[in-house]
């Protein structure tokens, strides 16, 4: 049977935004010792705008960010959005054929019968086409058109305004580790690491190298110290899973991370998980 007391961590829980789907999730929250979490939309607001055109010389800017809207319109990535925002005009979809998303890397396409590559340097690299680095700090969108170099976009998003407290509240409450995984370029990675004074951060990975990171972890650490992992959802569902307690974003996360998480905090606001694993101190002391 389940004491009493966790139906009352669960209640003050519930009454700051926060669901934890069982006694037992809000228990774990006291042994927690690793704190890994999704960099966007889960530090950052993941609410990204364009920055910066750069076409090559075969496009005009406009050009450019029609070709790249197009590529970017069946997907609802925080990226896309951004640069379906920034170009601003109609895109008929009409104009775009075999659409496909490739996870972490960006979007392949045939836009008016030509083949079009919209992504990272890692979507270049398996498209083997030669593309220009970019000395600004940002995400990058490269575009390629039938095999060639078009020019990239620089998207920036910005860190939530709570994320540096809360971190630093997980710190006083016994954290060892604070981790960040993400499928963004190192660059951009170290800058929000540094700013937010993070443990560690690991920057270039698909999800499937977010699940070996996690996997990692467990196989380092004492049975009784606990990993919790904080996504949003977007492709890291399967991590989520593995960690021994899944916290997702109830706002931006996806249907399906809400669903394979352990806790949900309502409102995104991650100055939520702190105040959550104090209810669940104050809880233990009720309840043993
Ligand atoms: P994160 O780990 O930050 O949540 P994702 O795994 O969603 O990021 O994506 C990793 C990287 O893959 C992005 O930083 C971007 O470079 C690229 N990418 C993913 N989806 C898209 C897209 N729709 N358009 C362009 N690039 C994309
Ligand atoms: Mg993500």
């Amino acid at each position: 049977s389940i004491p009493l007391g966790f139906f009352g961590g669960i209640g003050s829980a519930s009454k700051i935004g926060v669901l934890i789907k069982g006694g037992n999730y809000l228990e774990a929250l006291n042994s927690v010792k690793y704190t890994v979490f999704d960099k966007t939309g889960t530090l950052t607001k993941g609410s990204f705008k364009v920055t910066g055109v750069f076409p090559t010389g075969h496009l005009n800017e406009t050009d450019l960010l029609e070709t790249t809207a197009l590529a970017e319109l069946h997907s609802t990535h925080p990226i896309a959005e951004s640069v379906k925002e920034a170009f601003g005009g109609h895109l008929d979809a009409s104009r775009v054929d075999q659409y496909e998303e490739i996870s972490g890397h960006g979007i392949q396409a045939i836009i008016d019968g030509q083949k079009v590559l919209a992504g990272n340097a890692k979507l270049m690299q398996l498209g083997d086409i030669a593309f220009t680095q970019s000395d600004n700090i940002g995400t990058v969108v490269h575009l390629a058109v039938d095999g060639a170099y078009v020019g990239h976009l620089i998207i920036a998003d910005e860190v939530k305004g709570n994320s540096a407290s809360a971190l630093a509240e997980l710190k006083k409450l016994g954290v060892k580790k604070r981790i960040m995984l993400t499928g963004d370029a190192k660059a951009v990675a170290e800058a929000v690491g540094k700013q937010l004074g993070l443990d560690e951060v690991h920057a270039e990975l698909l999800p499937q190298d977010k699940v070996k990171k996690v996997e990692e972890l467990v196989a380092s650490k004492t049975a009784k110290e606990k990993i919790l992992f904080v996504g949003d959802g977007i492709n890291d569902t399967p991590v989520l899973a593995r960690a021994d307690v899944g916290v997702a974003m109830g706002g931006l996360g996806s249907d399906a991370a809400i669903e394979a998480a352990d806790i949900v905090i309502m409102n995104d606001d991650l100055s939520k998980l702190p105040e959550a694993m104090m209810i669940a101190r104050r809880t233990r002391q009720i309840v043993w």
